[in-house]
């Protein structure tokens, strides 16, 4: 019998645009007292207390941490909740978050009478994991995939061929998942359904970023603002990025070619490529639409992408 009562969802006070309605830390009974977490979140005393207090409800006692990725917006709690509960940080091997021990890529996380089965999910960032719990047959899926909307693919941490191969993995060896809980938005009831949506979206914006390539020569910006004409201004720093990611994997596969145009960016130009963000949002928000959208790595200067 499939059954979730031992899955609670902890939502960290962190709504933005970038967060959805805040950060999904989860606290799992793992049997015999003892907890897991995944994701602690943000640094934020708030919910590293709530974390400690829904423990404490349930009469359990954190024994483990898990983080799906290093971003500002799952990670960071990890060191005062490992503090205060006294519980082993746990991570991708290649992950720049301090931890305690590494995540056995494609072996199990064991805590308690629990076993999660970890499977390397690069993509979103490179140090990225996908955690699958049997017993409520759900996949616990950080920023790979979301409740709502769909999830930024950005160079130099992210990177889109390894994501859609993340994604294919997870259709083909977890037939059995009925469950997506991601690190943001609200529970997915189907998760096939949900990763063949993901997927489709990605090909569909390949589809038409060649499409639009038919045209003739262009630069990113000019990109953007056919391909995404619809979408408000705001959000074309992360279209760009996306379109970033697709274009680099096009490139390497030799079937899109890139030259350099030999001229300084515009203003608009760099406002869309390389976004000022703290002058116009708070600082920790522009910390992580930073790390979000790869934007510390400057686009210093423009590309022509054309059909070979
Ligand atoms: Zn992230």
């Amino acid at each position: 019998m499939v059954s979730d009562s031992h899955i609670t969802l902890v939502r960290a006070p962190n709504a933005s645009p970038m967060t959805l309605s805040g950060t999904n830390s989860y606290l799992v009974d793992s049997g015999g007292g003892e907890a897991l977490v995944i994701d602690p979140g943000p640094l934020d005393e708030r919910h590293v207390a709530a974390l400690i207090d829904a423990a404490r409800r349930r009469d359990l006692r954190i024994a483990a941490i898990a983080v799906t990725h290093g971003h500002p917006d799952h990670a960071p709690a990890a060191a005062p909740l490992a503090r205060e509960s006294g519980a082993p940080v746990h991570a991708h091997p290649r992950s720049a978050v301090p931890h305690d021990r590494d995540l056995p890529l494609d072996g199990e996380l064991r805590v308690g009478e629990l076993a999660l089965r970890v499977i390397d999910a690069p993509g979103h960032t490179f140090d990225h994991v996908v955690l699958y719990e049997d017993r409520a047959r759900t996949l616990f899926t950080g920023d790979t995939i979301l409740g709502e909307g769909s999830v930024v693919i950005a160079p130099p941490g992210g990177a889109m061929r390894p994501y859609q191969r993340t994604l294919e993995r997870l259709t083909r060896e977890f037939p059995d998942a009925r469950t997506i809980r991601g690190g943001h938005g609200p529970l997915v009831d189907d998760a096939q359904a949900k990763i063949a949506e993901y997927i489709a979206h990605r090909s569909e914006r390949e589809r038409q970023l060649v499409e639009t390539l038919e045209r003739g020569p262009q630069s990113i910006p000019e990109l953007v603002a056919r391909i995404y004409a619809e979408t408000p201004k705001a959000l074309w720093p992360a279209a760009a990025r996306q379109l970033l990611a697709h274009l680099e994997a096009l490139v390497s596969e030799g079937s899109v070619a890139m030259t350099p145009l030999e001229r300084p960016l515009t203003p608009d130009e760099q406002a869309m490529l390389n976004p000022a963000w703290a002058t116009f949002v708070d600082a920790r928000l522009a910390e992580l639409l930073e790390a979000e959208l790869g934007t510390e790595y400057r686009i210093e200067r423009l590309q022509l992408y054309s059909l070979p």
